[in-house]
């Protein structure tokens, strides 16, 4: 009883959480008119201080930023207006809208080399282009089943990064719960890409590559450098094949390993490779940030060469290596769920 109290978001918290959802909007349109009017900012704001927060604020409060993501709230504007049509998806389709998430996801990322990085009005461009898919489908289906749990490609990200959560908030966006998605990725505990909840091929398929992959995926990705003027199409075949080849060799790893452990392990194995994937990215994206990255240049906020001793990098890539496997594979904390469910009611 005490936690469905909790639960139930009014008055003064929901208002919080409303006024919180209205400032990270705010911010967000903020950071897009800036890629468009002023792409140096808009750039640094988005690809080189937005997004190098988000895996760890994924690892460490996942339902935080479920609450306030500008793009989920945009998709449920009409869902709170009550407007939306409330379709149900099926578990096939849900599944499927997964993989193809996860398939999204490995398509754009390599295109920040491509153009994303150094190109504010195309960063614009992909943001209203998913923000428009984002609307629609949520305007079609119920709550968050098509995209903040279902074709949104950063939902493959949080549900492999978000093992254990520091606290579980209530759920700022749905009132009651309508059973919109199973299993539901705010409200589970424990959930993980592999879920046994769901044993649909697309949801395996889309678990695996996501599991097994990213960790070279992501190695691979910081091994390509960013291209400027339109050069980058000119290289398009090796901006891929890196990514894609280390996403191979780690995926058959995975599968091998998996293969050969017993079941109980198969935790372990996941949040090892999380850990992989979300410390790789940090090794290689924080020394680059103060200038001292492995590409010259390549995603440098602020140039601290000239202040910081040489080993700078190395402390930072040996800290955060090790929080992360003490966070997600040491740290005893039970794996909650992100946010608190809410009262299940029957929909008409
Ligand atoms: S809490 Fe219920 S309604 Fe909200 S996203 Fe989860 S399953 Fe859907």
């Amino acid at each position: 009883m005490e936690v469905q109290a909790k639960s139930i978001l009014s008055g003064r918290s929901l208002q919080y959480w409303r006024i919180a959802q209205i400032l990270v909007g705010i911010i967000g349109l903020g950071i897009f008119f800036a890629l468009i009017f002023f792409p140096e900012i808009g750039i640094h704001a988005f690809w080189n201080v937005l997004i190098p927060v988000a895996p760890a604020l994924f690892v460490v409060a996942v339902g935080l930023w479920r609450n306030v993501c500008p793009l989920a709230s945009t998709s449920l504007i009409s869902r709170h207006l009550g407007l939306a049509r409330n379709k149900k998806l099926k578990p096939k389709q849900q599944a499927r809208l997964q993989l193809i998430s996860v398939i999204l996801l490995l398509l754009i990322v390599p295109l920040r080399h491509t153009i994303f990085d150094t190109n504010g009005p195309a960063t614009a461009l992909i943001i209203s282009v998913l923000a428009l898919i984002a609307l629609y489908i949520s305007f079609r289906y119920d709550w968050k089943s098509a995209w903040c749990s279902g074709l949104c490609p950063i939902h493959p990200v949080e549900k492999l990064y978000g093992r254990k959560s520091l606290f579980v908030l209530p759920n700022a966006h749905c009132k009651s719960c309508v059973k919109c998605v199973n299993p539901c990725p705010d409200s589970t505990p424990s959930i993980h890409p592999l879920t046994k909840k769901n044993k649909t091929l697309s949801l395996k398929i889309a678990g695996t590559l996501i599991i097994g992959g990213f960790p070279g995926f992501i190695w691979g990705w910081f091994h390509v450098q960013d291209y400027y003027n339109n050069e980058g199409w000119e290289h398009l075949i090796l901006t891929y094949s890196y990514p894609i080849v280390a996403m191979l060799i780690t995926l058959i790893l995975f599968i091998v390993i998996k293969k050969i452990i017993i079941n109980k392990y198969e935790i372990l194995l996941i949040n090892i490779f999380a850990t992989a994937a979300v410390s790789i990215y940090y090794w290689y994206r924080l020394p680059a940030l103060i200038g001292f990255g492995i590409i010259p240049g390549d995603g440098m906020l602020v140039d601290l060469t000239e202040y910081l001793p040489y080993w700078s990098p190395i402390l930072l890539q040996i800290l955060t290596t090790l929080f992360f496997a003490w966070w997600i594979i040491l740290n005893k904390k039970e794996t909650a769920s992100w946010v608190i469910r809410p009262p299940y009611i029957k929909q008409k």
